[in-house]
């Protein structure tokens, strides 16, 4: 399938925002949106143009997708099932992106980043319920237990991840137990409990799917 593979800051940069895309290393002093102003590329001063309401719209789809790294045709099947499901769409969106398994393993902390909860996840690091799943964008519910196969649970890079956990613990709508490297869905989070993309405005992304 295809996949970006260009550098993700330039993402960043072509949003004028902090994405985190790197997960946990954004934090760090190297951010390229506090180096680099402009936009990524030599495009002229138009870039810096006032957006239409297509284009506002448009950003903050594109944000939302780069966020939770998705494909166009993947986004706009999730936003058609948030669409289904009644109430309010935009927050159905996010409760849904949030559900994704790699999501919920990078919110475990047993990933720094979703990208590599990603590869985790498709390597067939990571049980449901005790089986394994390999699809990323499988859907959790309320409940399931998400662990590490045995096999990978002396990955330096999964413990190297989960010291975030000791500094920063987890969201409030799960629950990690580090020692054994399992964690349970207490509940799928409301728009509310996602805090973290506070700036995205996801009625412009419904507005933009209603035209
Ligand atoms: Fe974005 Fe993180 Fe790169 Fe900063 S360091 S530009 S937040 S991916």
């Amino acid at each position: 399938m295809a996949r970006y593979t260009d550098s993700v800051c330039r993402l960043c940069r072509a949003e004028r925002t902090r994405l985190f895309l790197k997960g946990e290393r954004c934090h760090g002093a190297k951010c390229a949106i506090t180096r680099k102003r402009n936009p990524p590329g030599k495009g002229p001063r138009s870039r810096t143009r006032k957006l239409s309401n297509y284009g506002l719209q448009l950003r903050e789809k594109q944000k939302l997708k780069r966020i939770y790294g998705m494909l166009e045709r993947q986004f706009r099947n999730v936003f058609a099932k948030a669409d289904r499901m009644g109430g309010k769409t935009g927050d159905n969106l996010i409760s849904l992106l949030e559900a994704r398994l790699d999501n919920v393993v990078f919110r475990m902390r047993f990933a720094s980043s979703r990208s590599q909860a990603r590869q985790f996840v498709s390597h067939g690091h990571i049980l449901v319920n005790g089986k394994r799943v390999t699809i990323p964008s499988y859907t959790v519910r309320e409940n399931d237990t998400i662990s590490i196969a045995e096999r990978s649970k002396r990955m330096v890079i999964i413990k190297e991840a989960l010291k975030e956990f000791t500094r920063s613990g987890v969201s409030p709508w799960l629950d990690v137990d580090p020692d054994s490297l399992s964690g349970t869905v207490r509940a799928i989070p409301r728009r509310s409990d996602v805090t973290d993309i506070a700036d995205v405005n996801e009625q412009l992304v419904v507005e933009l799917y209603s035209r």
